[in-house]
């Protein structure tokens, strides 16, 4: 049986474009107004930037190479107040916030600024959920930091509570995932929280 070949454009970005530009038109929006010029691809590189799954694996080994055997400190690191940003999977609406990510070193330290770029690798690779995200850091790190504790918060606003159905604001969610000694020890909890506080409070960098 001959099948019928769908057409094809110059690119992927260009078909996913003209299929955008048929649905928007389908649905009665009139694309020759010169505000919708170009909105089709610039709707689908949106969704691209949330689409990029090889950066996880290119962060961790440029990352976790760099790990050296811990120096002696004893203490908790935590990273507090990293800008987050996926969009949802439900609706490939923006979800903004921050993350605060802290660990207990064992064998292995990394440097602060490899927890941003997991934070920001985690929220690229693919639309996820928020709670499904919080996880996916927590295990990346505690895979290959062998940490005694890992945890991390995020806090976000998800535009698909702001921006449609219930149109709500203000109403950030919070998601949070506990490994070890701060699952299994409420203080290490509590000092995790305190720092966080202490650098919101100080207000140094974004939150
Ligand atoms: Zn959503």
């Amino acid at each position: 049986m001959a099948k019928s070949k769908p057409r094809k454009g110059r690119s992927p970005i260009q078909d996913a474009s003209n299929l955008i530009a048929a649905a928007l038109e389908t649905l009665g929006f009139d694309l020759t107004d010169e505000n919708f010029n170009g909105t089709p691809e610039r709707f689908v590189r949106y969704l691209l930037e949330y689409k990029r799954n090889y950066e996880v694996e290119k962060v961790l080994r440029i990352g976790f190479t760099s790990t050296h055997v811990d120096n002696g400190y004893k203490g908790m690191l935590v990273q507090s107040g990293i800008p987050f940003r996926t969009i949802c999977p439900h609706h490939l609406l923006p979800v903004l916030g921050v993350c605060h990510v802290g660990y207990i070193p064992h064998e292995r330290v990394i440097g602060l600024s490899k927890l941003t770029r997991v934070v920001e690798a985690v929220g690229h690779e693919l639309p996820r959920m928020q709670e499904t995200i919080t996880d996916l850091i927590a295990d990346i790190l505690d895979k290959h930091l062998k940490a005694k504790g890992v945890m991390v918060v995020i806090k976000a606003d998800h535009a698909c509570m702001t921006g449609r159905g219930v149109k709500v604001h203000d109403t950030p969610t919070s998601t949070s995932t506990v490994r070890g000694l701060f699952r299994d020890v409420p203080a290490v909890r509590d000092e995790f929280f305190q720092l966080v506080r202490m650098k919101m409070q100080t207000g140094a960098g974004s939150n």
